[in-house]
């Protein structure tokens, strides 16, 4: 029964027919499907005779490209992996090696950064992936001497955990999260299933892959449905439209901030673009304002497609749909696969138009975190996940995210959405990007202050802004400070992050 499950494992993290194109690169030839599945079997082979199987964790820190893709699914089909971000410094590392309980580390041949001293020091063997710039894109063999007692020469199964991942620490210290096979396959089908993704699709990737948007929704959702990833070495947005030639995708998938970055490179002659045979745009991770969901559509002439998503669920938990389906500007859109539902402070679920916490079950969620029963208490109360986050559904069932429950800033009691006050900003013709976040005030406890990028040759100063705020905000709403600034200070996935911003900032 074991060799049947690998094989459908296999099948699973590649799925398309032998020739089909799999792995596409900058200068590189393509790797079909077929030598994917060739890439599974060797790195099993490879992993098995270093002493590594089922059950063990290996961390990943390569940088983003093909081999990192590669890796992911080729060490997944026989251990657990963790991708790692490669800015992590010594401190990080020690904390998510040790956090992950590694066995091993899978570095780049020629690495010899704080990854590789933190897991010699922590006892941690360290393999080395070798990787072949003549043969296909993502080609590559692994080295290293044999890392303690031969493992269990099994292919992983349905339930073992294929991905370790730790939250992106946006509101607060990151929790580990294991999914299993079962889990982020449910998801990549899902998210096939709300995009339609054949095996004609090409997914231009500019998501880093050591975090779940990234890893499901570019990479897996691609090979399980038999499709095509063009994988980039990370975001860049100056080479965005160079890619988008070269590669010839179907679509991509990013965070708000990276489609706000892409905009302004836009060539004005737009028939570059429209030569692009970009099918639709999909967007996660955050809040897409609808002026850039507008601008994006005017500017790429396809649909945006705005979906829900977040580590726990293997991702994807909503998404709008393409036409003929609907997609509603402002929502997160209707689920295909998990329950999601709203939910009221003592458990009940409350109907659509009244405002909760989001809540969710179903094959995709996470068995819990790890070793963290008080999260793992509140998290799953009352038979299912809690999201953190605050929405309300509409009789389409398609969800409105309205904030996140520990970002709501709390002005002397008066609660304030930041998303709100953000909606209103962005509305403002010189403004570009906002975060509106709490500030510390002696009296009232939090104060609203917002930080602002201004578009390129547009100005206006704080009062302006402010002055604007004021024509459509309850005063209380109206932020106090509005700062000015070249750029808005991100986490590693490209997030804007709210808490922790005021003392970032100085306020
Ligand atoms: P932590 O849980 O450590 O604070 P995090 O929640 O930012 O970090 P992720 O799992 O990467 O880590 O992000 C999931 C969250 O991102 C969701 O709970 C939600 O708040 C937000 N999110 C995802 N997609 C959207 C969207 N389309 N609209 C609004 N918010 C979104
Ligand atoms: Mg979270």
């Amino acid at each position: 029964a074991s060799s049947e499950n690998s094989l459908g494992l296999s099948r699973r993290l590649a799925a398309g027919a032998d020739d089909a194109p799999a792995i596409l690169a900058p200068d590189r030839a393509t790797l079909s499907h077929g030598g994917l599945r060739g890439l599974i079997a060797a790195t099993a082979k490879q992993l098995h005779e270093r002493g590594i199987g089922r059950g063990d964790r290996v961390a990943i820190v390569l940088p983003n490209g093909p081999e990192m893709a590669t890796a992911f699914v080729a060490v997944a089909a026989i251990a657990s992996t963790a991708p790692l971000n490669p800015a992590y410094r010594a401190d990080e590392l020690d904390f998510y090696l040790t956090d992950i309980g590694a066995k091993a580390i899978l570095v780049a041949e020629g690495d010899t950064g704080p990854a590789v001293t933190v897991a010699e020091r922590l006892g941690i063997g360290v393999l080395r992936l070798v990787a072949q710039p003549d043969a296909p894109a993502g080609s590559f063999m692994i080295e290293g001497a044999a890392i303690g007692p031969q493992a269990v020469p099994n292919m992983a199964l349905d339930g073992d955990i294929a991905l370790l991942l730790h939250t992106s620490g946006t509101t607060s210290r990151p929790k580990l999260v294991p999914l299993s096979h079962a889990n982020i396959a449910a998801s990549a089908a899902h998210i096939g299933a709300t995009l339609g993704l054949t095996a004609d699709d090409r997914c231009l990737n500019i998501m880093p892959l050591f975090h779940i948007h990234g890893l499901i929704a570019a990479v897996l959702s691609s090979l399980a449905t038999g499709g095509s990833i063009y994988c980039t070495p990370g975001f860049n947005a100056l080479r965005f439209f160079q890619w988008l030639s070269e590669a010839q995708p179907s679509w991509y998938t990013a965070v708000p901030t990276m489609h706000q970055a892409i905009l302004p490179r836009a060539p004005r002659n737009t028939e570059a673009l429209s030569a692009a045979r970009l099918r639709f745009i999909r967007s996660s991770s955050a809040s897409l304002p609808a002026q850039v969901m507008a601008e994006l559509e005017a500017t790429f002439g396809c649909p945006v497609i705005e979906s829900y998503g977040m580590t726990e669920a293997a991702h994807q938990m909503a998404s709008n749909r393409l036409p003929p389906g609907q997609r509603k500007p402002g929502s997160v859109g209707a689920s295909a696969g998990p329950e999601v539902a709203v939910m009221a402070p003592d458990g009940r679920l409350l109907e659509p138009g009244e405002t909760g916490e989001i809540v969710i079950r179903g094959p995709n969620v996470t068995a819990g975190y790890e070793k963290n029963p008080d999260a793992n208490a509140t998290a799953f109360a009352h038979g299912w996940f809690h999201t953190g986050d605050q929405g309300v559904l509409d009789e389409d069932f398609y969800l409105r995210v309205t904030g996140r429950l520990k970002e709501i800033i709390n002005r002397g009691g008066e609660k304030i959405s930041p998303l709100e006050v953000d909606d209103v900003l962005m509305d403002h013709p010189a403004v570009a990007q906002v975060v509106t976040f709490a500030m510390p005030h002696d009296k009232l406890g939090e104060e609203v202050a917002a930080a602002v990028v201004l578009r390129e040759g547009i100005s206006a100063s704080e009062g302006d802004i402010r002055g604007y705020a004021a024509t459509r905000l309850a005063d209380f709403k109206v932020p106090r400070k509005i700062l000015i600034l070249d750029e808005i200070p991100k986490g590693a996935t490209g997030k804007m992050q709210r808490i922790g911003l005021a003392a970032k900032l100085g306020l």
